[in-house]
């Protein structure tokens, strides 16, 4: 086997021989700890039956620990500084394709039906950029990438709010549009002193597996979204306050709020926090002949 990259000793001397610095503003956090690299690929089950879309290879730490056990790693790379690494690094890899693009711009769809024709099963493997982990997700979701789960590195506050459940600090609008095409749960919580340069804040693996089945059945999921969100726009008022000022016309459709809310069953009093998808869900069937525009 292959060296691997993500000790101390090498990460420093690969940065070192490509005269490579750390850009902040790209989210660069490097994983050079081993241990940490094979529980992320041991939570991503994978097999040489597997594709991998990795997003931001870095300089292939976690894509080297990805292309041993997967069919193929197709990797996400934004900045153009790290492609003469990544070549170098990742040479002894046949299995490896790294594209020169922000993902958020990429089309996944065409990339997929290119490079993974044959494999059965599609996983997302990455340890993100934090200042996008939250469009990259939606990204995958919104477009119905046909991918089974992700396991991805994340500020742990951020993976804390994704798998919270009602009633709770962190339940929020971003919970409600994971957790409903995704099960979503922390599967290792990962100190500082993994990274290099060491990141502010603490950070988790994220554990998404896809539903077999939607929680509930919606008629526009963006509506769904935007009355949920809607919801939380100042979590300690009541759903029809919050409601009210974010719908469109909420004040002067006070009426066919309460009516929708009836309809669903929810009392007007309660908080958007107490809310489960399903109610949600409910409600938002209730509210969009009258406040989808
Ligand atoms: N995978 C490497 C590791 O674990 O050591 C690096 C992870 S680092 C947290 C994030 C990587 O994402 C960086 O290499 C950065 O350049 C890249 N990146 C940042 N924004 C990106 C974007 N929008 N699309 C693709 N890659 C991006």
């Amino acid at each position: 086997m292959n060296k691997d990259i993500a000790t101390p000793i090498r990460t420093k001397a690969i940065l070192e021989k490509h005269g490579f610095s750390f850009k902040k503003s790209l989210g660069q956090n490097f994983l050079i700890d081993p241990n940490v690299l094979s529980n992320i690929v041991g939570h991503a089950n994978l097999s040489k039956k597997v594709g991998v879309i990795e997003i931001g290879p870095g300089i292939g730490a976690l894509t080297e620990y990805i292309a041993r056990q997967a069919g193929k790693v197709v990797a996400y790379e934004i900045d153009g500084r790290l492609l003469p690494v990544l070549e170098d690094t990742l040479s002894p890899y046949e299995n490896v394709t790294v594209i020169h693009q922000d993902v958020l711009e990429a089309d996944l769809q065409a990339m997929i039906e290119k490079e993974f024709a044959e494999y059965d099963e599609i996983v997302v493997v990455a340890n993100l950029p934090y200042y996008v982990t939250t469009p990259i997700i939606m990204k995958f979701l919104l477009e119905r990438i046909p991918i089974t789960g992700m396991i991805i590195m994340m500020q742990k506050e951020v993976a804390d709010r994704i798998t919270a459940t009602p009633s709770t600090k962190a339940y929020g609008s971003l919970s409600i549009a994971i957790q409903y095409y995704m099960d979503a749960s922390v599967a290792m919580i990962v100190p500082k002193t993994v990274f290099v340069p060491q990141p502010n804040v603490e950070s988790a693996v994220l554990k998404l597996t896809r539903k077999e089945q939607l929680p509930a059945e919606v008629k526009d999921e963006d509506f769904l979204f935007q009355v949920s969100k809607g919801s939380f726009v100042q979590r300690r008022k009541t759903i029809l306050n919050n409601l009210q000022t974010s719908l469109p016309d909420g004040k002067a459709k006070k009426d066919l709020l309460l009516a929708g809310l009836e309809e669903a069953n929810i009392d007007p009093g309660r908080r958007g926090e107490t809310l489960t998808i399903e109610e949600f869900a409910q409600l938002s069937n209730a509210l969009y002949d009258h406040f989808k525009k």
